[in-house]
């Protein structure tokens, strides 16, 4: 006999898709008052604001800002979470076992695992190549940096392998970083950059790869890899070149526990669901964020951060009007455009036919994030710490201006 008088709501995956719709379920007044209980299930203790990532190479942002902890984030609101590793769902019999072989029930489920890496089948690629998705990759890539820096050489070469908007982006921030000790190789088997983004976004994305002198190897397919030097096939010619890093940032693809999901997918392995994200043959679970596959305009949309976000509003509010025997609403996307770092405090926004570049760019792409960032407490204190570092660089370029000034009117004195 179920002796249970709460409803049970489990999120997998504390990423952009699960910990907003945890956080805006946990609003509602039945999650309040303790019918509706909520747990998050994350195997990470940070959450990472991955369009973020770059600038922890360039140290333009610290650490906390994007990757609070979930334990933070979470103070203040009834989630339940649990730090641990989802390793089998029975969608069947609605439980979950985790990888402590504790195993967990639910009435309502939302999948927000997302998505790995992807990896081709190039010999030395897994063994060599490093890899940019969260933090741990980042300190892997931050540590081999230093160690290249150390070396006191005098021209420091990094392959990175991806044309799409990661590529671009990390080969902007990491020639910023290197100066003039260093030179980067963007590498992609397809004739441009950034397939699928505005040709305004693309030129500024050529713009800034070209003043950072980053050389751009399109049409050329990577052969092998070794410690130092990577092999490419470029035309009719095989070269090998000598590098002192690589970077691998070319695609990701489905989990295998998703993958193994007894319900209906994509050829590519992505969860197939209804427009109210809901799972098909499984009304009470719903799937959204990268690893599902949803179509707007006969085009499935993009695994992004926008994407994940906007869904998650839904997916909370259909699973509140589900329990509520209300009716569910379609999941409809609105894309509000597109912004790119490219470089050190430098970047590309576009929206709606308008495109900002530059600093001002940067700017306001890192006002925009910081409104998205999980929590209103969270944004306040990013946010003070931004004006608080603007205010020291006013305050400092008024005082050297008076400097200045003084210098010139004290000089001007003595010089009559
Ligand atoms: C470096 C980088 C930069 C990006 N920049 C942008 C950008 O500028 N704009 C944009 O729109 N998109 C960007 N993206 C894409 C964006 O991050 C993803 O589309 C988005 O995170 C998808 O959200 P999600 O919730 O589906 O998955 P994720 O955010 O990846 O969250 C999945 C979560 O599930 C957890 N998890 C996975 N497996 C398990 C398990 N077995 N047990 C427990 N927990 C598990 C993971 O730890 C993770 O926290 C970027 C991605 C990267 C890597």
């Amino acid at each position: 006999m179920n002796t249970k008088n709460y409803i049970n709501i489990c999120v997998l995956g504390g990423g952009f898709s699960g910990l907003y719709t945890a956080l805006h379920l946990s609003k509602h007044p039945l999650v309040k008052s303790g019918q509706w209980k909520i747990t998050l299930v994350e195997r990470n203790d940070n959450f990472l604001f991955t369009p973020l990532l770059y600038e922890l190479i360039t140290g333009e942002l610290q650490r906390w800002e994007i990757a609070p902890t979930y334990q933070k984030l979470l103070a203040g609101t009834s989630i339940k979470f649990c730090q641990e590793t989802v390793e089998r769902f029975d969608l069947k019999n609605r439980t979950i076992t985790l990888k402590n072989n504790t195993s967990l029930n639910y009435d309502y489920l939302v999948l927000g695992l997302g998505t790995r890496n992807y990896w081709a089948d190039i010999p030395g690629l897994r063994k060599y190549a490093l890899t940019f998705r969260n933090l741990s990759d980042l300190e892997t890539l931050q540590a081999k940096v230093c160690h290249l820096e150390s070396l006191d050489k005098k021209h420091l070469r990094v392959a990175i392998i991806g044309g799409g908007p990661n590529g671009v982006e990390l080969s902007c921030k990491l020639a910023d970083r290197l100066g003039n000790q260093g030179e980067v190789l963007l590498i992609d088997r397809g004739n441009q950059i950034l397939k699928g983004l505005s040709k305004g976004i693309r030129k500024a994305a050529y713009r800034a790869l070209g003043s950072r002198r980053v050389q751009l190897y399109l049409n050329t397919n990577v052969q092998e890899i070794e410690e130092d030097f990577i092999t490419i096939n470029h035309g009719e010619q095989t070269i090998s070149v000598p590098v002192d890093m690589v970077v691998w940032v070319a695609g990701t693809q489905s989990r295998s526990l998703i993958k193994s999901l007894n319900c209906q997918q994509s050829q590519s392995g992505k969860l197939l669901v209804h427009r109210s994200l809901q799972l098909i043959d499984y009304p009470e679970v719903f799937a959204l964020g990268d690893l599902a596959q949803i179509t707007s305009k006969n085009k499935p949309l993009p695994g992004t951060a926008q994407v994940a976000y906007q869904q998650a509003s839904c997916a909370s509010k259909n699973i509140a009007a589900m329990i509520e025997n209300k009716p569910l609403k379609s999941f409809r996307y609105l894309h509000l455009g597109d912004m790119l770092t490219l470089g050190r405090r430098t970047a590309i926004i576009s929206s709606y036919g308008v495109s900002i570049s530059g600093q001002l760019g940067g700017i306001l792409r890192r006002l925009a994030y910081i409104f998205r960032l999980p929590t209103m407490r969270h944004r306040l204190q990013v946010l003070r710490n931004l004006t608080q570092k603007v205010g020291l660089k006013v305050r400092r370029f008024l005082r050297s201006i008076i400097t200045s000034l003084l210098g010139q009117k004290s000089s001007r004195k003595y010089s009559k």
